[in-house]
C-alpha cells in the first residue's frame, strides 16, 4: 500500500455536511454504471469511456441527484463505493499496488475524530467490499494494464513509466515546501513556483529533442533526472525574482483600484469590471448565499506563518496524489500545474472570504479553508479531467 499522506498525523469523523455530495461529477466503476442506469434520477447524467478504473462519471453539476434536502443520500445502502471510502479514495498503479489518498473535508482533525492510519484504511476497505462485493477487485483489474504503462510526461507527447513520473512530482512537492517561503505573498510565491516548474520542463524537454518533428517520444530514468536539474536551477536562480516581480504587479493594481475606487474581478466565471464598495454575490460550495465587499477580496492580506505553511504543504500534497485524488494518471504535468495554479487563487479568495474583515489570515482559516476547498478540488479535479471541462472556480 502506498500513501500520498502522513499516516496516523489526522483525524477523521464524518460531520455529515454533505459537502462530499456537491461533486461536479461521481467516478464509477463499469458495474456501478450499470446500476445507477436503472435510476430515473441518473438518466442523462452518465457519461462514458473515461480512464479505467473509473471509466464513467455521474454528472452532478454542483449537486448529486441522490442527495436529498436533509442533506441524506437517497441511495445510501447502494451507493457507489467512492462515497463509501470518501474521504479515502483507492486506486491500484499500474503494478498493481493499491495507492491512498486522504481527502481533507470538514469532518479532517475534529476533536473526537478516529486517526487516520493503516487500521481505519483497512476498515474503510471492509466497509466499501461489505457494499459492494468484488469492488477491489474490479479495480485492480481495471487497473492501466501493462501495455498502457507509460503515461504521459508533460504533453501527450512524450512519455514515461508511472512511477518515473510519480517520483518526478514527489520531488517537485518537496521542492515547493522548501522554496514556496513564507515572507512572499502566498500568491506570487506559488505562482512563480508554478510557472518556473513548468519553464524548467518545457525546456529541458525541448534541449532533449523532444517535440514536433522529432521522433523520440519517451522520457528514460536520466532524462528525467536532467529535467529535475533544470527545474531545480530554474527555481533557485529565479524564485524570489518572478516572486516579487508579481507582488510589484499586484501592488500595482491595488494602488490602482485604491485611486480609482474599482478594479477588476474574476466572479463567479468571468471577469467584471466593479466598485471596491461595491457588494458581490456568490454561493458557497454548497450553495449556501455568500454576500463580500469588492475590497475584501481583491485586496490582498497577509497570511501568518502557520497558515501559509499549511495552504503550501496542502498543494504539495495534491500535487503528488495520484488517479483518484483528483487527476486520472494520464493528466500531463503540464495540466496539473496549471490546474493547481487556478487553485492558488480559489484558496486565496477562499482564505479572504472566511477571514472576513480581519488582516492576516490565521491557521484556523487556512485549514478550514483546506478542510472544505480539498473535496471541491479533487471532486471537481476528476469531472474536469473526464469532461475536459475546466477546474469550477469559486461560484
Ligand atoms: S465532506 Fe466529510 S464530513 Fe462532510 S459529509 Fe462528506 S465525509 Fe462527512
Ligand atoms: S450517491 Fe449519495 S453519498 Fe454519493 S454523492 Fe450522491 S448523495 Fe452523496
Amino acid at each position: 500500500m502506498r500513501f500520498s499522506f502522513a499516516a496516523g498525523e489526522h483525524k477523521f469523523k464524518c460531520v455529515q455536511c454533505g459537502n462530499c455530495c456537491y461533486p461536479g461529477g461521481l467516478s464509477l466503476t463499469p458495474a456501478e454504471r450499470k446500476e445507477m442506469s436503472g435510476y430515473p434520477e441518473a438518466v442523462g447524467k452518465l457519461s462514458e469511456n473515461l480512464n479505467p478504473p473509473f471509466s464513467h462519471i455521474l454528472v452532478c453539476e454542483g449537486r448529486c441527484p441522490f442527495l436529498n434536502d436533509d442533506m441524506l443520500c437517497n441511495i445510501y445502502n447502494s451507493r457507489p463505493g467512492v462515497c463509501v471510502s470518501f474521504p479515502l479514495t483507492f486506486t491500484y498503479s499500474p503494478q498493481g499496488e493499491l495507492c491512498v489518498n486522504f481527502i481533507r473535508c470538514p469532518g479532517t482533525d475534529v476533536e473526537d475524530g478516529e486517526a487516520v492510519d493503516e487500521k481505519f484504511v483497512e476498515k474503510t476497505m471492509v466497509e466499501v467490499e461489505k457494499r459492494n462485493p468484488g469492488y477491489f477487485e474490479e479495480l485492480k483489474r481495471q487497473r492501466v494494464q501493462e501495455h498502457q504503462l507509460l503515461s504521459p510526461f508533460y504533453s501527450q507527447a512524450e512519455l514515461t513509466d508511472f512511477d518515473s513520473k510519480q517520483r518526478f512530482k514527489e520531488r517537485l512537492a518537496q521542492l515547493m515546501i522548501l522554496t514556496a517561503v513564507d515572507g512572499r505573498q502566498f500568491r506570487s510565491s506559488c505562482h512563480a513556483f508554478l510557472n518556473l516548474a513548468r519553464q524548467g520542463i518545457e525546456s529541458e524537454i525541448r534541449a532533449l529533442g523532444f517535440g514536433r518533428g522529432n521522433r523520440k517520444t519517451v522520457l528514460f530514468e536520466e532524462d528525467i533526472a536532467r529535467i529535475e536539474g533544470r527545474v531545480e536551477r530554474e527555481i533557485e536562480n529565479n524564485h524570489e525574482a518572478l516572486s516579487k516581480e508579481y507582488e510589484i504587479l499586484i501592488d500595482q493594481r491595488e494602488r490602482e483600484a485604491l485611486r480609482t475606487g474599482s478594479c477588476e474581478i474574476y466572479w463567479e466565471g468571468e471577469v467584471k469590471k466593479v466598485k471596491l464598495e461595491e457588494q458581490l454575490e456568490t454561493r458557497s460550495l454548497t450553495g449556501k448565499r455568500v454576500v463580500v465587499k469588492a475590497s475584501s477580496v481583491y485586496l490582498k492580506r497577509e497570511f501568518s506563518t502557520a497558515a501559509f505553511k499549511t495552504l503550501v504543504e496542502h498543494l504539495a500534497e495534491a500535487l503528488v496524489r495520484v488517479d483518484l485524488s483528483g487527476f486520472p494518471m494520464s493528466t500531463p504535468t503540464s495540466v496539473l500545474l496549471q490546474v493547481l495554479g487556478d487553485y492558488v487563487n480559489n484558496l486565496e479568495i477562499a482564505c479572504y472570504i472566511y477571514s472576513q474583515e480581519g488582516k492576516i489570515v490565521p491557521k484556523d482559516v487556512a485549514t478550514s479553508v483546506v478542510n472544505d476547498y480539498d473535496t471541491f478540488f479533487v471532486l471537481g479535479g476528476i469531472h474536469a479531467e473526464g469532461t475536459g471541462a475546466g477546474l469550477p472556480q469559486l461560484r
